[in-house]
């Protein structure tokens, strides 16, 4: 917990058991839930916990740049923390969200440059290498991809570690 307290503290922000609990959830569990799977996770063990308060912490803890919500699911919000850069890849099949280390020179570039970058979001959509797996599709050409910010021919079998080339 010391490293959730830290985080709090070093924010300003005030420490409650509530904000710990989150913050440990969204540390252990790296599956990118809504607010409403954190609220009924954390329930069975905090019976007083209401679901508003999971909003209003996760709203808070977005705004002090502690989590980062994502919209790469339609319709709903998934909850992440924000910790090191990273970009997620959604499987269009199973839903399963993964972390994805993208390096790119020309991201580094602009959060050198000029500009003020505060969050930078990657998706990536497609099949992931489980699914492909257990329908024996060998590679994802049957299915459309629309991977939004790096066109790759490269097969997503593996999660896969993306270079941008610099051309
Ligand atoms: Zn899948
Ligand atoms: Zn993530």
């Amino acid at each position: 917990m010391e490293k959730y307290v830290k985080m709090l503290k070093d924010k300003g922000l005030k420490v409650t058991p509530q904000r710990l609990e989150i913050l440990r959830y969204l540390d252990k569990n790296m599956t990118h839930p809504t607010a409403e799977i954190i609220f009924t996770e954390l329930k069975e063990t905090n019976p007083s916990l209401s679901l508003s308060t999971v909003y209003s912490t996760l709203n808070l803890l977005t705004k002090y740049d502690i989590v980062q919500p994502l919209t790469i699911t339609e319709g709903e919000v998934r909850y992440d923390m924000k910790g090191k850069m990273h970009h997620h890849f959604l499987c269009k099949r199973c839903g399963t969200i993964l972390d994805i280390d993208v390096t790119c020179p020309h991201l580094e570039t602009m959060l050198n440059g000029e500009h003020r970058v505060e969050e930078v979001h990657g998706y990536l959509k497609g099949i992931c290498s489980t699914c492909l797996e257990r329908t024996g599709m060998k590679s994802n050409s049957e299915y459309e991809s629309d991977t939004e910010i790096v066109k790759s021919d490269s097969e997503l079998h593996e999660p896969p570690s993306l270079e941008c080339a610099d051309e």
